[in-house]
């Protein structure tokens, strides 16, 4: 699939917020035209300046989204919308995959997966969440786990979104310790039968399938692909959220819920298994933090350039200026981690301890950053149309899923100690 044209600049936006304040429209502030399009001091070291060409196109065609996304995205936010046109616009721009290899879809590596990783969370925290559901997970796992005639089945259809899928491991009972997972799948003739409940399923209650994980009879984790429409499956969608309410969580309750054998992923044999799809998608999750944080760095310099106060700019501040400068160092770390993870996972030498530190330090910093931006933008900080609140709510929940902040962060402690401090 080649790169489509871009010319558009986002000269769409309003340049005054409702109150008449000029507006910092930060988030992308360049045109899509732009060969290197973060801010020209976000890549202090240059680490995005000379990439292979066939990365530079996948970041150019997640780019290309921001002009239909980006004037949409905060009403969606703001009304819990789930805006399905945009979910497919990924779909032709060929963004879903996440790198895993799908007839008629462009080749990622893992690089070039982490740029469409960041650069759609710069725009959008629920529209990269959509590619950590929809190629990161579900995909991923029929990829690693699906038999031949699954994979055939599914995976086109899911990179074009002409599907959407879903992946169902959490319980209510079961959070960080998945592991411990209760659903059960009881054989049943040709037939398996699944019971039991599942929570914060992306994709759960909107999409065509979801794979639920659940323990056999001999205390086995296997996976199913259940179609959503299937007799007995009831999924609700979670409300009352306040991070990535472009994209519903689900809770799923199965009652005697009946698939065939072929629904069963024969690669799918413990949780073993599952734990590696969850590394292998800890690593967009690195660079998803960081396109949340660019995205509120470009806001605070933006409004600091703009906005004057006792007859100066924010910017010539020496406060103001010492904070831009350690936002700058906290993207730089984070920027090392990514590009230094996706080298690794290219070389097929990336560790799991690995992408739990990425995940976990490029987290918390970009929470830092957002944080940092909101209260240098003041009270326009809270505003939706500035855009740093909406990325701040929505780390929240980068924080906490794919596995907490504190569990990754004990996972890189078991590999130091040799010691396990969790379960
Ligand atoms: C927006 C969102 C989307 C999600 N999407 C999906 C999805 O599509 N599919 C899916 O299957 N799941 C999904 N999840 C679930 C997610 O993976 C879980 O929320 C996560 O694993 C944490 O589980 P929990 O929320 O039950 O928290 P808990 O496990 O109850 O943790 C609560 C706190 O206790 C800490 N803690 C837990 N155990 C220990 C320990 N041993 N030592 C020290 N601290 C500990 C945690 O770090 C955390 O701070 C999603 C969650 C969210 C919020």
């Amino acid at each position: 699939m080649s790169a489509p044209t871009l010319t558009t600049a986002h000269t769409d936006l309003p340049t005054t917020g409702t109150d008449g304040t000029p507006r910092t429209t930060p988030t992308n502030p360049a045109t899509t035209a732009d060969p290197h399009p973060l801010h020209p001091t976000a890549d202090f070291y240059g680490l995005f300046a000379d990439l292979p060409e066939a990365d530079r196109e996948a970041w150019a065609r997640a780019r290309a989204l921001a002009d239909d996304a980006l004037p949409a995205v905060n009403d969606a936010w703001e009304h819990a919308d789930y805006r399905l046109d945009l979910v497919r616009r990924m779909g032709d721009l060929d963004l879903l995959t996440d790198g895993v290899p799908t007839p008629g879809s462009a080749p990622l590596s893992p690089l070039a997966a982490g740029l469409i990783n960041m650069e759609v969370a710069r725009i959008d925290g629920s529209l990269a969440t959509v590619i950590a559901v929809q190629g990161g997970l579900t995909m991923r796992t029929l990829q690693l786990l699906g038999s031949a005639e699954q994979q055939a089945a599914w995976l086109v259809p899911l990179a074009r979104a002409e599907k959407l899928g879903a992946f169902g491991l959490t319980e209510p009972l079961h959070g960080s310790d998945a592991v411990g997972l209760e659903t059960s799948a009881v054989r049943d003739g040709d037939d398996w039968v699944l019971n039991g409940q599942k929570r914060w399923i992306g994709n759960g209650s909107v999409g065509d399938m979801t794979i639920i994980w659940a323990r056999n009879e001999e205390g086995k984790v296997n996976g199913f692909i259940v179609s959503q429409d299937t007799p007995g499956y009831v999924a609700e969608a979670i409300t009352g959220k306040v991070s990535l309410r472009g994209i519903p969580q689900a809770l799923i309750t199965l009652t005697d819920v009946r698939v065939p054998e072929a629904a069963r992923l024969p690669g799918a044999r413990s949780f073993r298994d599952v734990s590696r799809v969850l590394m292998a998608t800890r690593a967009g999750i690195a660079w998803a933090a960081l396109g949340h944080a660019i995205a509120c760095y470009e806001a605070a310099v933006a409004h600091a350039e703009i906005r004057v106060q006792f007859g100066k700019p924010l910017a010539s501040y020496q406060l103001i200026q010492d904070r831009l400068a350690t936002m700058l160092g906290s993207l730089v770390t984070m920027q090392l981690h990514c590009r230094r993870i996706a080298e690794l996972d290219a070389a097929g030498r990336l560790r799991p301890e690995q992408a739990s530190m990425a995940k976990v330090q490029c987290t918390r910093l970009a929470r830092t950053v957002a944080a940092d931006a909101r209260d240098l933008l003041g009270g326009s900080g809270i505003l939706l149309e500035n855009h740093v609140i909406r990325h701040l709510a929505d780390l929240e929940a980068l924080h906490t899923y794919e596995g907490t902040d504190s569990v990754q962060s004990l996972i890189v402690g078991r590999s130091i100690t040799g010691i396990g401090a969790f379960a």
